[in-house]
């Protein structure tokens, strides 16, 4: 899609299944069930889906995926189907040289695992090697401290060899990018977790992260499990909702399985998704 000088695009690094009881947090799954069938192992399937915004000023990832690194028994554990950005950015005609900037909503292995990868001699080492990476410090200092409730949603591999190469740079809140691209600082699902914002001139586009990470995640109640804090997911989560049904914003879900991006549409006072494919022109 053509935002004035920005291009944005959807790439997907595959598909994973994650427990519906996290996906979920608090909401029975009497209630979740009737929007989206769980497998034989109470796992729903999901989508990692990363923005592309291709700007004068430069190319701008907005997550990396899950990647090629995982051992064999996270593998099996989140049926693992992932690995895929790096030939999805080549159909958009862009090499892993052609990317200046890479930043995550947090760095989750479901988000930041693509942004490294092994090398022959199986180092990790950052996907895009041209690329400076967009980090908050407050996301950076938890997950280089995990705690026994945090540890197992990280791998040090994914985010250290951005710091030893060079290529990393903490930031603290709101930044803008390139010309009309902000990252936005939220909290929530965790400390330092953040949405990105692209200023279009007559259309915004809203990556939200996992603050909102399905469309079934728009009813406020829907939370997930693993928030850090919940409250106030459900605080800025209220308010950005609000505001993208107003401003009539496209929100693009980190997770969306068949649905990547919608806007907000309210029948009866209730409030659902429309499709958006942002393959196609502005509609
Ligand atoms: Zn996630």
């Amino acid at each position: 899609m053509k935002l004035g000088r920005l291009r944005v695009n959807v790439v997907s690094d595959g598909t994973w299944r994650l427990d519906g009881g996290i996906l979920f947090g608090q909401v029975p799954k009497a209630l979740w069930q009737k929007q989206v069938k769980a497998d034989g192992r109470n796992r729903v399937r999901l989508g990692l889906n990363c923005l592309v915004i291709q700007s004068p000023q430069g190319n701008v990832l907005v997550e990396a995926g899950v990647g090629k690194k995982c051992d064999e028994r996270r593998k099996e554990n989140y049926a693992l189907n992932t690995g895929k950005l790096v030939s999805g950015l080549r159909t958009l005609g862009l090499k892993t040289t052609d990317v200046q900037y890479v930043t995550f909503s947090h760095l989750h292995f479901d988000h930041a695992g693509g942004a490294t990868k092994y090398n022959r001699k199986r180092e990790a080492v950052p996907t895009f090697p041209k690329a400076r990476y967009l980090v908050q410090e407050s996301c950076w200092n938890d997950a280089t401290h995990t705690n026994e409730r945090s540890r197992a949603a990280y791998e040090s591999l994914d985010y250290l060899p951005l710091q030893e190469r060079e290529q990393l740079d903490l930031i603290n809140g709101d930044k803008e990018i390139v010309n009309g691209v902000w990252i936005k600082e939220t909290g929530g699902h965790c400390r330092g977790h953040q949405m990105v914002v692209v200023n279009g001139a007559s259309r915004t586009v809203a990556f939200v992260g996992d603050l909102v990470p399905t469309p079934y995640h728009i009813s406020l109640p829907y939370i997930t499990a693993g928030d850090q804090f919940p409250e106030e997911t459900l605080e800025k989560k209220r308010q950005i909702l609000k505001q993208a049904e107003e401003e009539q914003w496209i929100l693009v879900f980190s997770h969306g399985y068949d649905v990547h991006a919608g806007m907000l549409e309210r029948h009866n006072g209730r409030l659902s998704v429309k499709p958006v494919d942002l393959s196609k022109p502005d509609p």
